[in-house]
C-alpha cells in the first residue's frame, strides 16, 4: 500500500484508554510468575524464592534514534531487545517488560501500532510478558520507557565487580556492525536530505543494517552457559563499545586488563564499510556500541569449555589494577583505553 493510501487515524480519535485497548488487548500472559498484567493498578507477579533483577531504559526521538530512517516497528523491537540484553548480562532470565510512552500529535494510532507490533514481536521471541505501562501526550516527538524484570538462582547471578586476576575476557559474536550500519545509515540519509530522488545505496550491506536497526540480545548464552556448565565470574552487555565496558568491568573489580587488537571479532561486511568510509573498523567495535553482544570473564580453568565455541572468542585476559586497562595494538604496542573509548589518533 503506498503511502498517501494508508490509514491516518488521530490518536484523539480513540483517546488514551481506547488506545491502551487497542495496544494491549492480544496480550496472552506466557510466564507462571505474571499473576496479573495490563488492566489494573499494578501488575502482580510471583516469583518464589528466586532473585529478581530490574532494569530500565529510555529513549528519545532525536538523541537515541532518527524516525527519518528508523522504522518505528523496528524501534520498538529494538526498545525491548535492549532492556532483555540488560537482564541476560545478569545472567538472569528477563520475564516481563512495563512499556510507557510519550507522543506528540504528529503519531497517529496506526502510527503507535506498528511500533507496538515491534514491541510484541520482541516479547513473543524472548518470552516476555507485557504487564503493563504508561501513554501520557508529549509537545515534541517520541519517548519509550522501557523496565524489564528478570528472575535468577542467587547463585548464578554475573555481577560487574567478579572479575579476577589471570580470568580470560571473552565476547559473544563480533562486534563494530551496529556502528557501521549506523554510518552507512547516516550517510544515505545526508544524501537523502539534499537529493530525495537518489535511492539509497544500502546493497551488500544486510548484516551491518540489521545489527543497527534489528539488533538481538544473546539469551541464547544463558543456555550455553548453563550446558557448560560456566558461571561468568563478570559480565556486561555491550552496549556502548568494548572500550567502555572493559572499563566498568574492570573498575568495579578493581583489576586491570589486556584487549588483543587481532582478537577482536570484526565481520567482513564491518571492515568492508570502515574501509569505505576511510575508518579503521577497529574504533567501531572499541567506540561504536549497540552491538548487545556480551563481554564476560571466566575462571582459566575453564578454557577447555569455551575454547571450540563457534559464538565466544577470547579476547585478553585480567592482570593487576597497577597494569591499567590496556589495548594491546597488532603491532605490539600497549594502549591505555579510555571510558570514552580509544582516541584511533593517539597510535
Ligand atoms: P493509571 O491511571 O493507573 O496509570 P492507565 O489508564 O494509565 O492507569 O493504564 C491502564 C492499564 O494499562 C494499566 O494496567 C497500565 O499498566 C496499562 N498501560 C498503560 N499504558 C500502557 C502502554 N503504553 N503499554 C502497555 N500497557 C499500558
Ligand atoms: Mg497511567
Amino acid at each position: 500500500m503506498a503511502d498517501n493510501e494508508r490509514k491516518v487515524t488521530p490518536i484523539s480519535d480513540l483517546g488514551e484508554f481506547g488506545l491502551i485497548e487497542k495496544l494491549t488487548n492480544k496480550i496472552k500472559i506466557k510466564n507462571q510468575s505474571t499473576l496479573k498484567g495490563v488492566g489494573d493498578d499494578a501488575a502482580v507477579l510471583d516469583f518464589n524464592s528466586q532473585k529478581i533483577v530490574v532494569t530500565t531504559d529510555l529513549l528519545t526521538e532525536g538523541v537515541h534514534f532518527n524516525l527519518m530512517y528508523v522504522p518505528l516497528k523496528h524501534l520498538g523491537y529494538k526498545s525491548i531487545v535492549v532492556n532483555v540484553s540488560d537482564v541476560v548480562a545478569m545472567n538472569a532470565t528477563p520475564k516481563q517488560v512495563t512499556v510507557s510512552i510519550a507522543i506528540s500529535s504528529k503519531f497517529s494510532v496506526e502510527a503507535i501500532e506498528e511500533l507496538y507490533d515491534g514491541i510484541h514481536l520482541a516479547c513473543e521471541k524472548y518470552g516476555v510478558d507485557l504487564i503493563g505501562g504508561d501513554t501520557t501526550s508529549s509537545l515534541n516527538g517520541l519517548t519509550i520507557s522501557v523496565t524489564a524484570i528478570g528472575i535468577a538462582n542467587e547463585a548464578d547471578l554475573a555481577y560487574r565487580s567478579g572479575a579476577q586476576k589471570n580470568d580470560l575476557v571473552c565476547v559473544t559474536g563480533d562486534l563494530g556492525g551496529a556502528y557501521m550500519g549506523l554510518q552507512l545509515l547516516e550517510r544515505e540519509n545526508e544524501v537523502y536530505k539534499v537529493s530525495p530522488t537518489i535511492q539509497p545505496k544500502l546493497d551488500g550491506y544486510d548484516y551491518i543494517l540489521g545489527r543497527q536497526l534489528k539488533p538481538e540480545a544473546r539469551i541464547d548464552m544463558l543456555k550455553v552457559f548453563s550446558d557448560l556448565k560456566i558461571k561468568p565470574s563478570s559480565m556486561i552487555d555491550i552496549s556502548d563499545g568494548l572500550s567502555s565496558e572493559i572499563k566498568h568491568i574492570c573498575k568495579q573489580s578493581g583489576v586491570g586488563a589486556k584487549i588483543y587488537e587481532e582478537k577482536i571479532p570484526m565481520d567482513q561486511e564491518t571492515k568492508r564499510m570502515a574501509e569505505e568510509l576511510n575508518m579503521n573498523p577497529i574504533v567501531a567495535a572499541l567506540n561504536g556500541g549497540e552491538d548487545y553482544e556480551l563481554l564476560f570473564t571466566i575462571p582459566i580453568a575453564d578454557h577447555d569449555k569455551i575454547r571450540n565455541h563457534p559464538d565466544i572468542t577470547i579476547i585478553g585476559h585480567i592482570c593487576d589494577a597497577q597494569e591499567g586497562t590496556l589495548l594491546v595494538a597488532t603491532g605490539g604496542s600497549e594502549i591505555e583505553l579510555t571510558a570514552q573509548g580509544w582516541n584511533p589518533l593517539q597510535k
